[in-house]
């Protein structure tokens, strides 16, 4: 693997690959990796000659400055797991790197009611910070494919539109979500839980479950009452969001109807720890 720290680096490693016809794919994280990214790598392998991740934690992402500061770092190990997955390419970029004019954002992104709702709702900009380091990133590695995981599926809905609006020519690989055995979504925030926050966090995987099997049989309003009995019952602090939406536009729904497809999505605190994770229900 060659890590590159440098825009200027990297634009004349791949340069020559794509003089060679080498499919790129493009892999974005913010580091702490788990089986969930490494199974993003592997995907991105199979469809393309050369994988690049990225590791970048971007600031402007992060409507909580304690989130931001806490987020982990693990970057040796992180270098490990890259190499012994055979990663091609590992962009780690300072921030001056990747906003050398500042943080700002000059111009917003006009992403419409999915950024008003769920993660948008309760973390105002966040998207907006997703946005500027995915299109900034994009237009540095110019990728054939960009592989995104759907435990993050309002954050691939976001993606998907800033490609649209900014005409990149790159297509969305989607990567399943990688669960612990406990059916804990595997997420880079965990390594913050103790092992009993852990066992007990895996609770929304079951009010998940509760839900799919219950969809069809019980009111939305039952069902999502429920659902958050499960996960206060089993320790959860706070929950910011149950919600039962239509899976092309997030809106949400409040009975079930078999020719639409759906989704839940859930985003809840295990002690100081805000966890997200989601599941399609047919
Ligand atoms: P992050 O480092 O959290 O920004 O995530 C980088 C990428 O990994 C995003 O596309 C996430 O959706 C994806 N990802 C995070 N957790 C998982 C998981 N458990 N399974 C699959 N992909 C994941």
């Amino acid at each position: 693997m060659i890590l590159f720290k440098h825009i200027s680096d990297l634009q004349k490693h791949l340069q020559k690959l794509k003089a060679e016809n080498k499919t790129i794919g493009f892999v974005p994280t913010m580091g702490a990796l788990h089986q969930g990214h490494l199974s993003l790598i592997k995907q991105a392998q199979q469809k393309c000659d050369i994988v690049v991740c990225s590791i970048f934690v971007n600031p402007t992402q992060f409507n909580n400055s304690e989130d931001f500061n806490k987020y982990p770092s693990t970057i040796d190990k992180d270098i490990y797991l890259l190499e012994t997955n055979r990663c091609d390419i590992l962009f780690l970029p300072s921030e001056k790197e990747i906003y050398p004019d500042g943080e700002e954002l000059k111009q917003p992104y006009d992403l419409g009611f999915i950024e008003t709702i769920l993660e948008g709702e309760f973390r105002p900009g966040h998207f907006q910070g997703v946005c500027q380091v995915v299109d900034r990133l994009l237009n540095i590695i110019h990728p054939d494919f960009i592989c995104m995981g759907q435990k993050d599926f309002q954050q691939i809905m976001v993606v998907q539109k800033m490609i649209e609006l900014k005409h990149h020519p790159v297509k969305m690989i989607i990567g399943e979500t990688l669960r612990e055995a406990s059916g804990l979504a595997s997420s880079s925030r965990n390594i913050r839980l103790s092992d009993n926050e852990k066992e007990k966090a895996a609770a929304i995987y079951k009010s998940l479950l509760y839900i799919k099997e219950n969809i069809t049989k019980t009111s939305f309003g039952e069902i999502k009452q429920h659902a958050s009995e499960i996960l206060m019952n089993s320790g959860f602090r706070k929950i910011d969001y149950i919600e039962i939406c239509d899976a092309k536009t997030l809106t949400p729904l409040i009975k079930y109807n078999s020719s639409t497809q759906i989704i839940v999505l859930i985003a809840a605190y295990m002690g100081d720890i805000r966890l997200i994770d989601n599941m399609l229900m047919n």
